[in-house]
C-alpha cells in the first residue's frame, strides 16, 4: 500500500475515556496499568482543592490549588467540568482535552458521575463511559480496609458514598465487575480497541475506501 494512503487510513479522532467507580473498586490500579500498557492514552490531571495526601505529587496526581485559584479557573472558563466531591472541589482542565482530541490521542479521566454527566453534555460523541463495580459490598469494604491508609470514620464514609456512586451505573456505556484486576484491565482494553475502530472515529476511512474501491463507494 502507498505509505501515504496507509498513513491516512490510520488517522482517527481521539477518545475521551471515563473510568468511574466507588472508591476502592480498583479504578486507580486499572488506570495505571492501562496507561503503562497503551502509549496512545494519557491521563487527564484534575485540579482539586483537597489537601495533598502523603506520596502524592503536585501536577502529577493532581494540580493542588487553593479555593481562590479554583474560583479563578471557574471564572475564566478553564474547566470542561467541575464538581464538589467529599467536601472539596475537583475540575478537569479544558486545554489538554482539546489538544488531545485535535492530535488524535486518547485521554483517560478518573472522575465521578457528576463530572461524567457534564463531559457527556459538553462532548458526548467523543466520550466512552466505563463504570467499574466491585464484586460485592463486602469485598469493597475489605479492599478499603486492606489499603491501611484510612481511619474507621473515613472507611464508613466511603462505604456510604459508594452506594451513591453505584446508583449512577446506568448512565455509563459499559459496566464491568472487577473480580480480578487482570481480567478487568483486559476488558477495558477490549472496549478501547473496539471504540477506536468505530467508523466515525476513523477519519481517513472515506479517502481510503475511495482509493481502494473507486469514487462510487
Ligand atoms: P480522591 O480525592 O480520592 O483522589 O478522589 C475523590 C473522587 O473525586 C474520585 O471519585 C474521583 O473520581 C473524583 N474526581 C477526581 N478528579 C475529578 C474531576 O476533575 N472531576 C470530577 N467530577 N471528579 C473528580
Amino acid at each position: 500500500m502507498d505509505p501515504r494512503t496507509e498513513e491516512r487510513s490510520r488517522k482517527r479522532r481521539g477518545l475521551l475515556i471515563v473510568l468511574s467507580s466507588p472508591s476502592g473498586a480498583g479504578k486507580s490500579t486499572i488506570s495505571r496499568m492501562l496507561l503503562q500498557a497503551d502509549t496512545e492514552v494519557t491521563m487527564s490531571i484534575s485540579a482539586t482543592t483537597r489537601p495533598k495526601r502523603p506520596g502524592e505529587v503536585d501536577d502529577v496526581d493532581y494540580h493542588f490549588v487553593s479555593d481562590t485559584e479554583f474560583d479563578r479557573l471557574i471564572g475564566e472558563g478553564e474547566f470542561v467540568e467541575w464538581a464538589p466531591v467529599f467536601n472539596h472541589r475537583y475540575g478537569t482542565p479544558k486545554a489538554p482535552v482539546k489538544a488531545a482530541l485535535k492530535d488524535g490521542r486518547d485521554i483517560l479521566f478518573d472522575i465521578d458521575w457528576q463530572g461524567t454527566q457534564q463531559l457527556h453534555s459538553a462532548m458526548g460523541e467523543d466520550l466512552v463511559r466505563i463504570f467499574i463495580l466491585p464484586p460485592s459490598m463486602a469485598e469493597l469494604e475489605r479492599r478499603l480496609r486492606s489499603r491501611g491508609t484510612d481511619s474507621e470514620e473515613v472507611i464508613l464514609d466511603r462505604m456510604r458514598r459508594a452506594n451513591g456512586e453505584i446508583s449512577h451505573w446506568a448512565e455509563y456505556d459499559y459496566v464491568l465487575i472487577n473480580r480480578d484486576t487482570e481480567s478487568c484491565l483486559a476488558e477495558v482494553q477490549k472496549i478501547v480497541a473496539a471504540e477506536r475502530l468505530k467508523r466515525q472515529r476513523q477519519l481517513g476511512l472515506v479517502s481510503f475506501v475511495r482509493d481502494l474501491a473507486g469514487p462510487q463507494h
